[in-house]
């Protein structure tokens, strides 16, 4: 029997309305992001079935921030095939999303493809494959949700850009060890322009919903075969939410993947795909209301992935 989306989506937007997050704030390190009013709110669940239920502001544009992590990896796994797992690891990172650490003490193999050392490695494979760099995720993105207009919002770009000095010495780093093929500038030109993409919590729930169901997309095309979406799930459960994956594991129980624009999306396999977008951020980087709110869907739904 199917749940009754429609009203358990307006209870938990009454209850994130009344709940307060002390502690949460929108991202400041990329000022254009600073500017967002906070008590944005949108809720969307795609079912495999098609319906569809929204709540809150589903159809704004935001930033999609790190959203756009999973969608340059499905881009550069249909190009490159397994050899991307040369380039970079699997495995949880346990430090901060833009850390230097790690890929300092291992030689400029990022951990996994969703911080930003491995999507940024991920961004130079897509330089080396495809025509305009700068413009594949967001055409792909396009496809997806089925909106050849989802373009990259040019003033969240230039403020990354103008502040993007951290990432940058990631890149440089990589370089050092002579784990990035192209030009640093380039790459990281193309990797700010894909987190500057601007989308609504509809369309991004109608683009992640191949990962939902055994890789077809909503306008029935094979976007990755079922085995491969599997595993772009367990990345997700595994390394989606950085360091706060093993809470959000612990208290949600889904695939699921951050912004810093306030973005989560999420699946259930075999039933939906879902997105929640609030721009106040919790100390890894997540969303506080988009995990309260997700934490509220799969309790009244009575499921998660375990
Ligand atoms: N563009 C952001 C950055 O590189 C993406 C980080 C995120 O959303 N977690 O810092």
């Amino acid at each position: 029997m199917r749940a009754d989306y429609a009203s358990i989506l307006a209870d938990i937007a009454t209850r994130i309305k009344q709940r307060d997050f002390p502690n949460a704030r929108n991202a400041d390190y990329i000022p254009a992001l600073a500017a967002v009013p906070s008590d944005r709110f949108a809720l969307v669940i795609r079912h495999v079935s098609g319906a569809e239920f929204a709540i809150g502001d589903a159809d704004i544009a935001f930033s999609i921030q790190s959203v756009s992590k999973v969608f340059a990896l499905v881009l550069a796994l249909r190009s490159c095939g397994d050899d991307l797992w040369q380039a970079v690891r699997r495995e949880p990172s346990g430090s901060a999303f833009n850390s230097l650490i790690l890929l300092e003490q291992e030689e400029g193999i990022p951990r996994n493809p969703f911080i930003n050392a491995g999507a940024i490695r991920v961004c130079d494979m897509i330089s080396s494959r495809f025509a305009n760099p700068d413009r594949s995720v967001a055409e792909f993105l396009g496809r997806l949700c089925t909106n050849p207009e989802i373009r990259t919002d040019n003033d969240v770009y230039l403020s990354e850009d103008q502040h993007g000095n951290r990432n940058r010495a990631i890149a440089y780093l990589m370089k050092s060890f002579g784990k990035l093929d192209n030009p640093v500038e380039s790459v990281v030109r193309a990797y700010f322009k894909q987190c500057a993409i601007a989308m609504t919590a509809r369309e991004l729930a109608r683009a992640t919903l191949f990962l939902a169901n055994q890789g077809v997309g909503i306008d029935g095309t094979q976007i990755l075969s079922a085995s491969e979406a599997r595993r772009i799930n367990a990345l997700m459960l595994t390394c989606g939410m950085y360091d706060g994956v093993g809470d959000f594991a612990f208290s949600v129980g889904i695939p699921a993947k951050s912004g810093v624009g306030g973005a989560i999306i999420g699946v259930i396999p075999g039933e939906f795909s879902v997105c929640v977008w609030s721009p106040r951020l919790d100390g890894s980087g997540n969303s506080a209301p988009g995990i309260a709110a997700l934490e509220m869907l799969t309790d009244a739904i009575g499921r998660s992935v375990f």
